[in-house]
């Protein structure tokens, strides 16, 4: 089925506007708002599958990476992000960010972001791994993601609904539409409302942004919300779009498990509570960090998240346990809140019982190839925020530079968008059969991902991935609808996220290998992957050394 569209019948509704926004978190409300205003009189659609709020912007914690402060220097961040990025960073992508970036956090405090301060005023700036200056804005403590949010929407609130800006809610992108000769040309939407615009239609466009954050929903642990199913990487495949880094997936060691049944976000248990004291237990109650690592539970994420995989496999469990009882009521009243209402809401007190973790998926490092503005290989399609791979991020994310990385490049689209707008084409009837998979697929497809090319991968287990994966691309269903859409585009990233994992013979950042357990200097490079009628193909490109 890889290659058909979602959609074969002609679109019941038709609307015209010159730039269609998809997604409205970070990147998106972002790329909406710099657009307006740098063009006040281009036509706006922004179409969200949820409600606005609903997307990994709102839960983001630790807060936003800029250089800010005294003693840092767009050239300190930029070290530290090629550091993270495990030799594989576009460092002139990662230039970009780090010398944008702190005019676009003062745009975002001027729009009315209520970042934390010290008593005496200026920005209170943390520092987080890998930073090595103190440069991370927060919110709240750690509710940073949530403000930011606030802040945009408020914006795009005040900015009103009017003939220049349309926003519609519940509404999923099927597919690009395309001119005869491979322009985009608009979107297919399913809306889910009442009135004109409702079921499937189409908006005609020269541009389409598509800023529809990251995929963790490929795997059956993650943080992502419902939402993050990857349709902006698997309509962009669709679409010919080059894709790259896809095997480049960040894992964050302890997530609350939520029982076996649990869909969507899980909620992290940070780090700290072990740096206060928690330990991790097996199945059997026995601590299985000490001896693993000098640093024993408090060792590198990487580590901790493969001693509990392994646990998990020998034990045939699907969580392990830590143990925070030590903490006692005070440090869990005044230093964890947050964490201790999350298990109290699945019944679970950490000052008296233990808490079931899982390592999830948490971060896509890679998706929709883009330039340093933002434009795809599909004349009039771009992509922002984490749908995108502009680059920045190379192997592996650098703390807090993804929330930064949202609003540098969608502002920087605007800024494209402003010097030459895309021309306007009819979009090209497209007589490829449509076809979708069986929605009941996706659990079994996220049991596989995370078994087989999460934290611990190798090249047998990848194979068995592929099979595994190759069966479930068979099921398909004659009932499309958002369901059935949202299966057929993780199974597409499924696949093309475990063939990049299986061609890739090294360890790198965040992708590790079971048998090819070092870095290799042949590898240090992108494997780029696209989709055409033979199916899935990836040419690896390297590192360009100047
Ligand atoms: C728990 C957690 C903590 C984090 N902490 C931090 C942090 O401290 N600092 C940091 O920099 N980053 C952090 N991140 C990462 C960061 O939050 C995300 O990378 C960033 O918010 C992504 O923004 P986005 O706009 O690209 O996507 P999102 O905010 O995920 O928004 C995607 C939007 O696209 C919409 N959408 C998706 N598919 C479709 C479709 N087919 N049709 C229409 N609409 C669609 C969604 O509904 C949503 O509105 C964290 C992430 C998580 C999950």
């Amino acid at each position: 089925m890889i290659g058909h569209r979602l959609l074969a019948p002609p679109p019941g509704w038709r609307k015209d506007s010159d730039v269609v926004v998809v997604g409205s978190g970070v990147a998106g409300v972002t790329a909406v708002l710099a657009i307006r205003r740098a063009m006040p009189s281009a036509r706006i659609l922004l179409a969200t599958k949820s409600v606005l709020d609903d997307g990994s912007t709102r839960w983001a914690q630790g807060g936003i990476a800029a250089a800010l402060g005294p003693g840092d220097s767009p050239d300190q961040h930029l070290s530290d992000t090629l550091v993270a990025g495990a030799g594989i960073c576009d460092e002139a992508a990662v230039r970009a960010l780090v010398t944008d970036g702190p005019g676009a956090v003062r745009r975002l405090i001027a729009l009315g972001a209520e970042f934390d301060r010290e008593p005496s005023g200026p920005l209170a700036l943390t520092r987080e791994g890998g930073h090595l200056r103190r440069r991370i804005a927060h919110a709240g403590g750690d509710a940073t993601g949530a403000e930011i949010s606030r802040a945009l929407l408020a914006a795009l609130a005040q900015a009103g609904a009017s003939a220049e800006l349309e926003v519609i809610e519940h509404a999923l992108a099927l597919d690009l539409l395309l001119t005869g000769d491979g322009r985009a040309a608009g979107i297919t939407l399913h809306v889910l409302g009442e009135g004109q615009a409702d079921g499937v239609g189409a908006v005609h466009a020269p541009a389409v942004v598509l800023a529809t954050g990251g995929f963790g929903q490929v795997y059956s642990a993650t943080t992502n919300p419902s939402v993050s199913t990857g349709d902006g990487v698997a309509l962009a495949l669709r679409a010919g779009a080059d894709i790259a880094d896809l095997e480049f997936v960040q894992f964050h060691p302890t997530v609350l498990w939520l029982g076996p049944d649990a869909r969507g976000r899980q909620p992290l248990i940070s780090e700290a509570v072990r740096g206060e004291g928690a330990v991790l237990l097996n199945d059997a109650g026995q601590r299985f960090m000490a001896g693993q690592h000098p640093l024993a539970d408090l060792a590198p994420r990487d580590v901790v998240a493969k001693a509990i995989m392994r646990e998990m496999l020998a034990s045939r469990t699907d969580h392990v346990y830590l143990d925070g009882r030590s903490l006692g009521e005070q440090t869990w009243q005044h230093r964890f809140p947050t964490i201790r209402a999350s298990c109290r809401g699945i019944g679970i007190d950490p000052v008296t019982e233990l808490i079931p973790v899982v390592p999830a998926a948490h971060y896509a490092s890679g998706g929709v190839r883009t330039d340093l503005h933002g434009r795809t290989s599909v004349p009039g399609l771009y992509a922002c925020g984490e749908t995108a791979c502009t680059g920045v991020h190379g192997a592996n994310r650098l703390a807090s530079n993804s929330l930064l990385e949202g609003l540098v490049f969608a502002e920087r689209i605007a800024a494209d968008l402003a010097g030459e707008w895309p021309a306007a084409g009819e979009p090209a009837l497209d007589d490829r059969p449509a076809s979708v998979l069986d929605p009941s697929i996706v659990r079994p497809l996220q049991q596989l991902m995370s078994a087989r090319a999460g934290v611990l991968r190798s090249g047998s287990g990848l194979s068995q991935l592929a099979a595994g994966l190759a069966g479930l691309g068979e099921q398909e269903c004659d009932k499309p609808d958002a369901a059935a859409w949202q299966a057929t585009n993780l199974h597409l990233v499924a696949t093309a996220l475990a063939r990049a994992a299986f061609l890739r013979e090294e360890t790198r950042g965040s992708h590790w290998r079971e048998d090819f357990a070092e870095p290799d200097e042949a590898w240090r490079g992108h494997l780029v992957c696209s989709l055409g009628l033979a199916g899935l193909t990836e040419v690896f490109e390297p590192v360009a050394d100047d």
